[in-house]
């Protein structure tokens, strides 16, 4: 069947495709590459993959584009899911022979759920979805098919699950898809250096974090990798696909739980000049991140998540705060850069556990941050433990225009407003400090594109703080005018 990969145009600026681990419009122009989708269309002949949000494709464009596909995958997430749905029932409108089949960690979860959501949706592909999408392209009948769920004379059927996949070198190589269907310029993450690549060398995370959707959804707890042989053959094509790549990025959960592996991979990274970046725990022993940073490697991305010891706890993140504490002094000691991650609103934050996180940034005084709202997504461990306690509002997880909305509040002790006021705080006391401010100023000094591109980003950063501040003065005002 001639196939088409869509991630379908949802927000202006919504970064919620198959390479977003949150989606939401960030604060600053942001978009991963759809890597999840990159995966399947390399393994099927004459695939498309069409990346709505990140090529600016108007939803009329998209769906003209669609045109002359018999198999058309839409990669779905929760706050995006109910906009996802109109562009299905639209193609299934204007083509109704097309076969349309909803994939990601959303209706992994809530199978059924989603198709009954709207009839436009043929199947829902659970689990890994890469060989179920091949087979079905290649004509296997829905019923031979593991892995979906789809409806049957009125009824729902789920067919037996998918299983994991072993061999990760199986895969074809995802580079050949972005090159043949992606535009590199439009791909864009605040605190990696532009144009980028990314792309997973493994998947899976051992790490068991409460609120973390892949691993407990469609990875698994098993980090599942390529062969070291096979990534640096990767990147060395991804190198001369892309020779205007700045920075090559290694999204893989953590990059760094098999450290040997890592510093094979990076050893081969260094004989190839390449410049790398990856996410990794806050628990990297020193003589690897020498050996990683003598290798290209640039930046790590890590989730601190807490500055508070029970928190962390209460999320099983697996990490110390003062074990966190001597991973960054290594890291800024041996030249290597950190965005380091927040989540503002886990079970047992309180305000002064809120003011405890912003104090922990900036005495880690990382390179940059991203402050996050605890968002429970089906399926995760925090998720059940918002509906049995009573946390969940059940509000969209995105506002009208995309940005984050809190969803979790501890009645009695910190509500939704409180926790969602905190993250515009929180960016404000780490980002006017001289510090951050001396050294964006220096980077903009060194490099002419690179301030072109922080001015816009100031300007965006600014318009979301102040934006956030209007959003609040606006829902005060209904809240007063509903109370009068
Ligand atoms: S370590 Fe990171 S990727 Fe792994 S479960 Fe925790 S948050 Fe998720």
């Amino acid at each position: 069947m001639k196939t088409l990969f869509l991630n379908p145009p949802s927000y202006e600026g919504f970064d919620g495709g198959a390479g977003s681990r949150y989606q939401a419009k960030r604060e600053i122009k942001s978009f991963w590459y759809p890597t999840w989708l990159a995966q399947p269309a390399a393994m099927i002949e004459g695939s498309k993959l069409i990346d709505a949000p990140a090529d600016d494709i108007p939803f009329e464009t998209a769906i003209g584009m669609c045109k002359g596909f018999d198999l058309c995958i839409l990669h779905t997430s929760t706050p995006s899911f109910d906009n996802d749905v109109k562009v299905a029932e639209r193609l299934k409108k204007d083509y109704p022979n097309m076969r349309i089949g909803f994939v990601g960690a959303h209706v992994a979860v809530l199978p059924e759920e989603s198709l009954n959501a709207s009839a436009a949706i043929d199947f829902v592909a659970r689990e890994e979805f890469d060989y179920t999408i091949k087979e079905i392209a290649d004509g296997r009948p829905f019923a031979q098919v593991d892995g979906i769920s789809y409806r049957q004379n009125g009824s729902v059927v789920h067919n037996r699950d998918r299983a994991l996949i072993d061999d990760m070198d199986a895969l074809p190589h995802v580079v050949d898809v972005y090159k043949r269907d992606l535009k590199m310029e439009n791909y864009y993450i605040g605190y990696l250096q532009h144009p980028y690549v990314s792309l997973y060398t493994g998947r899976g995370c051992p790490a068991r974090c409460s609120f973390c959707l892949w691993p407990q959804t469609v990875g698994g707890h098993v980090y599942r990798t390529r062969s070291p042989k096979s990534v640096i053959a990767e990147m060395a094509k991804a190198k001369e696909f892309f020779p205007q790549a700045k920075e090559f990025f290694f999204d893989d959960d953590t990059f760094t739980a098999d450290l040997p592996r890592a510093a094979e991979i990076a050893r081969g990274l260094g004989k190839l000049g390449i410049v790398w970046s990856c996410n990794s725990r806050a628990n990297v022993p020193f003589e690897y991140l020498k050996i990683f940073k003598e290798n290209g490697l640039r930046l790590l991305l890590v989730g601190y998540e807490s500055g508070n010891q029970k928190i962390l706890n209460n999320i099983k993140k697996g990490i110390r705060l003062d074990i966190a504490r001597e991973f960054t002094k290594n890291c800024r000691k041996l030249g290597i850069i950190i965005h380091g991650t927040f989540i503002l609103g886990l079970p047992g934050e309180s305000k002064e556990t809120i003011a405890e996180t912003s104090r922990f940034a900036r005495e880690l005084d990382v390179e940059t941050i991203q402050v996050s709202l605890a968002a429970a997504y089906p399926g995760t461990e925090l998720y059940r433990q918002a509906i049995q306690n009573g946390w969940f509002r059940k509000d969209d997880m995105v506002r009208n225009d995309g940005t984050q909305a809190a969803t979790i509040e501890y009645p009695g002790s910190l509500s939704a407003k409180e926790i969602n006021d905190a993250v515009a705080k929180m960016y404000s006391k780490f980002y006017f400090r001289p510090r951050p401010i001396g050294r964006m100023l220096a980077n903009m000094a060194k490099d002419p594109a690179e301030r072109n591109r922080r001015l816009r980003e100031g300007k965006e950063f600014l318009t979301y703080l102040w934006g956030r501040k209007g959003a609040d003065v606006a829902a005060t005002k209904d809240k007063e005018t509903a109370a009068a």
